[in-house]
């Protein structure tokens, strides 16, 4: 007589290392980083249940397929896989699975340990961001929140007030030398500060890269290329309405202006489309001037907003998105990360969009930064942790919030949700 032997093989499911996962009610999203496939099945319990087994550890990252009760739906799913080479399915002995591993990102020494003993604040710092005056004159009540979305110019209700250049020194003294950090400046309008001719020192001894964030139409052209004396040092320009545009005329012509050009930022702060088709055309075409157009919300033109910094759905797929783009974006925020800034009072925050983490005067810079390691929120502030982002199949694909999202109070720049 015959016996038919048991067969001790299974069918396994695996995702390949570089193919991520996002998964919300019984919506699954599958996204080849390598190849930029994106597979999306909407309203299916037995995908989800297939991938959520796939991408969990107590099963080995396998998911098993009955290969006698499989859907039509699976079936379509698994070839889709199989042919996109996102992942794919592989006969196995039941008590031999293969090992399957699925890369997690990890940053050396973060969060460092509360005695981490060779904790050095530059190992995470970027920019440090002083506002150097602040004042209510008209560019800067015209422009009151602009420092909240794009760091200038800086508007105090309290009228003048400067920061002492010494604290610009002694805070940053430890820094010496150490590359990978950039001090920036502004304020309603450096090129009023009193106390340059002491900064300029100061940051020369620093050896730091700086850089300068003036609003044009400023108080005092000639003391714009006095700043560009310091070494490492850059300009960034912001063109405000509605005189800005004919202060850049003039710039232009201007020899030193010509002279510098690599080593200036043209900032245009546009409130509507029609400021935007102005300076379109009046700024030259094939320099080597960079020019960046900031849109600034004043309340009153959310559908500027909407139609022109909006991302669609087609537009937010379409950024293809790298695996190392994805895992540093699943732990930090690569646009917030690293940042302080100071205000002329002293107190520090590591977004203007947030209340103070510290204060200049009182605590050092690595409390500070060890305060945003251990207790902020903004450093690590990812889509993932945001409503509606959180529960939004695209998450993995947006780039991460920023000072207009954090200012406005919506995380949702798109027409998605
Ligand atoms: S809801 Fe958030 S994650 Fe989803 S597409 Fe819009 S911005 Fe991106």
């Amino acid at each position: 007589m015959k016996h038919s032997l048991p067969d001790k093989h299974i069918q396994l499911l695996y995702l390949e290392p570089y193919s991520f996962s996002v998964i919300t009610g019984n919506n699954v999203l599958i996204y080849n980083s390598l190849n930029g496939i994106i597979l999306e099945y909407k309203n299916s319990p037995s995908i989800t249940r297939i991938v959520r087994k796939a991408e969990d550890p107590a099963t080995g990252f396998l998911a098993e397929i009955n290969t006698h009760s499989t859907s039509a739906e699976v079936s379509s799913f698994l070839l889709d896989m199989k042919e996109s080479f996102s992942g794919d399915v592989i006969s196995s002995d039941i008590k031999q699975k293969p090992l399957v591993i699925r890369p997690k990102p990890i940053i050396k020494n973060h969060p460092p340990a509360k005695d981490f003993p060779s904790f050095a604040a530059d190992d995470y710092l970027r920019n440090i961001y002083f506002f150097l005056n602040q004042d209510n004159n008209e560019l800067c009540h015209n422009y009151k929140d602009a420092a909240a979305q794009f760091f200038c110019p800086v508007y105090n209700s309290q009228g003048y007030l400067e920061m002492p250049a010494g604290t610009v020194f002694n805070s940053c003294s430890f820094l010496t030398g150490v590359s990978g950090i950039r001090l920036d400046f502004s304020g309603s309008d450096l090129t009023r500060y009193s106390q340059t001719d002491d900064l300029l020192k100061q940051l020369r001894k620093l050896s730091l890269a700086v850089t300068f964030h003036i609003p044009l139409p400023c108080y005092n052209e000639n003391m714009v290329w006095k700043l560009l004396t310091v070494g490492n040092s850059r300009l960034a320009f912001y063109i405000t309405f509605p005189h800005g545009p004919s202060a850049l005329t003039d710039l232009m012509k201007n020899a030193e202006f010509k002279k510098k050009l690599k080593r200036i930022d043209t900032n245009v702060v546009i409130q509507s489309l029609d400021e935007y088709q102005l300076m379109a055309e009046l700024l030259p075409v094939n320099t080597q001037q960079k020019v960046f157009f900031l849109p600034y919300f004043n309340g009153k033109n959310a559908e500027f907003f909407t139609e022109n910094v909006f991302l669609s759905k087609n537009e937010i797929l379409n950024l293809k998105p790298t695996q190392m783009q994805i895992y540093s974006r699943m732990l930090i925020n690569e646009h917030l990360f690293g940042k302080l800034f100071i205000k002329t009072n002293g107190e520090a925050c590591t977004n203007i969009n947030q209340s103070s983490i510290g204060n200049i005067n009182q605590d050092t810079i690595s409390n500070l930064v060890r305060n945003e390691l251990y207790n902020g929120t903004i450093w690590h502030l990812t889509r993932m942790k945001v409503k509606p982002c959180r529960e939004c199949l695209y998450q993995i694909f947006c780039p991460p919030l920023g000072n207009y999202e954090l200012f406005m109070g919506r995380f949702n720049f798109c027409d998605v949700r």
